[in-house]
């Protein structure tokens, strides 16, 4: 998919909606996180996170943290395409880079630790990540199918 025409690809009903959102302005926080990825949180019945890679201009790969994410494209990242498309983001990259080039191996581990205790989904991440007998949690798997 290409941020040009991604339209084609992805049912009318789903970009109509992700068009909504996006005029709605429920994108926000778009940031370059990296040379080729992008960062955004979308509001709608919660907060959702919209992860994009691109090559130029084409659709590497997206993500989603909202229920409807298996394997068809959601109208939150829909919504963020479109902003892509405006090219209406914070370039955050640089610092990013900086901040963690930076960083004392201490520092960071400490903050994972903290991260650990108070944080469930980065726990997870973490786990899914590192432990070798990591299984996904049951009730991740289960579709809500009030997202469409
Ligand atoms: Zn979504």
């Amino acid at each position: 998919m290409n941020l040009k025409d991604f339209e084609k690809f992805v049912e009318a009903k789903i970009v109509s909606r992700g068009y909504e959102y996006f005029k709605h302005d429920e994108v926000r926080k778009l940031e370059k996180v990296s040379e080729h990825e992008f960062s955004a949180v979308v509001l709608g019945s919660e907060i959702y996170t919209v992860y994009v890679k691109l090559n130029d201009e084409t659709i590497v790969e997206y993500e989603c943290d909202c229920p409807y994410d298996y394997g068809d494209t959601c109208k939150h990242a829909v919504a963020v395409f479109y902003k892509l498309r405006a090219k209406d983001f914070t370039d955050s990259a640089e610092k990013l880079k900086g901040i963690l080039d930076n960083l004392h191996h201490d520092s960071l581990r400490a903050f994972v630790r903290n991260l650990l205790k108070k944080d469930r989904k980065f726990r997870h991440e973490f786990l899914r990540e590192f432990d070798e007998d990591f299984e996904e949690d049951e009730f991740e798997e289960e579709f809500d199918g009030d997202y469409y």
